[in-house]
């Protein structure tokens, strides 16, 4: 049994651990982020009306896969993620709407981190830990910090972020699998988060839409266990989000606002901001499920091995594990 070092506590870095943990494996995860979650964070806005939990990132997620499924109902019976009711559309070209159909959709239970938070129950993760390189030699690993304190040694090290935050730490030892990372094209999102006094009078709780500045919106107070006043989270499309990447939040949140007014007759917002998800969404997996080197001790996993979706980095993560293990 060896002593890993995961770097990511995303819900693909969260997966690996619970497995490799489950092995006998002595694991520790670090992550730059404040709170649980990646992609699946949850934002707390405070409202002169109640405090709102948006899922500013992942919306919801389906389950395809027998692992998956069974994980998603460990999770339901958990109590951390259950399906959502909402009336969820899509919107073409023309404005016309139409049901969304399709598989069961979850969101976790007051907001998507607690999904992850959920995965990452006993597990030893400190968080604010931002890895800028990986120092030493293989089975003697050594992590260097942001803040120039390093951790270590171990014996292996797994890196569970986004392609484009792989290729540095891993560029140094594996060349390939930097060249792979660095190959992955991401589309970024600008998300806007408006909360209102009153309820919008849209006709439906989510929407995808084809065409203009949005590509999603939805209702965050009709998701599973959330309290609290009506509030919006609205996702600029990818090209819509490319053009004005570098625009000011605050003009951002006003302009993804007037797009929503397009679909409801809107009362001023109480509360109205923007986030910028500068790698949001995988546009060119790699198409397997993790990298290793086993000779040198150092793995990948995440999203970007297989796709946009929650379930890609969960079987991502779960992979490694697996290879790691055999
Ligand atoms: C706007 C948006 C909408 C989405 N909508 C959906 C959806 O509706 N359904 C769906 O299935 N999927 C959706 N996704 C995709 C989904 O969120 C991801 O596929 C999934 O969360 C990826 O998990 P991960 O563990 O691979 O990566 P992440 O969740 O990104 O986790 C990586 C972790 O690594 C940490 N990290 C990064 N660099 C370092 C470093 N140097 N040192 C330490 N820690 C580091 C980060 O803080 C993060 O916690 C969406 C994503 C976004 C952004």
């Amino acid at each position: 049994m060896s002593s890993i070092a995961i770097i990511g506590a995303g819900l693909s870095g969260a997966t690996a651990a619970q497995k490799l943990v489950a092995a006998g494996h002595t694991v520790s995860l670090f992550d730059k982020g404040r709170g649980p979650g990646g992609r699946m964070s949850t934002r707390l806005v405070e409202t002169a009306l109640g405090q709102v939990r948006f899922d500013h990132g992942a919306q919801f997620f389906t389950a395809r896969s027998p692992a998956f499924i069974d994980q998603v109902q460990a999770w339901t019976g958990a109590g951390a993620c259950a399906p959502w009711a909402g009336h969820l559309v899509k919107i073409d070209a023309d404005g016309k709407a139409a049901p969304l159909g399709g598989d069961t959709r979850y969101c976790g239970v007051g907001g998507m981190s607690s999904v992850v938070k959920a995965h990452l129950a006993g597990l030893n993760v400190t968080f604010g830990a931002q890895v800028t390189a990986i120092e030493g030699a293989p089975k003697a690993w050594q992590l260097r910090l942001s803040d120039d304190a390093t951790a270590g040694p171990f014996e292996r090290v797994l890196i569970a972020v986004p392609a484009e935050q792989t290729a540095a730490l891993i560029g140094p030892w594996v060349p390939d699998l930097a060249a792979e990372a660095e190959a992955v094209k991401s589309a970024p999102c600008w998300a806007a988060m408006a909360v209102f006094d009153r309820p919008l009078e849209t006709g439906f709780d989510g929407a995808r839409l084809e065409t203009g500045p949005l590509s999603w919106m939805a209702r965050e107070n009709s998701k599973p266990g959330r309290a609290g006043p009506e509030a919006w989270i609205l996702h600029g499309s990818p090209d819509w989000s490319r053009t004005h990447l570098e625009a000011p939040q605050e003009v951002v949140a006003q302009m993804l606002l007037d797009a929503l007014a397009r679909h409801a007759d809107l009362p001023a917002p109480i509360a109205l901001s923007a986030h910028r998800w500068r790698y949001a969404q995988i546009e060119t997996p790699v198409g397997t499920g993790f990298g290793l080197s086993e000779d040198l001790g150092l793995g990948v996993c995440g999203d970007w091995r297989l796709g946009p979706r929650i379930e890609f980095a969960y079987r991502s993560g779960a992979a490694l594990a697996d290879a790691i293990m055999a």
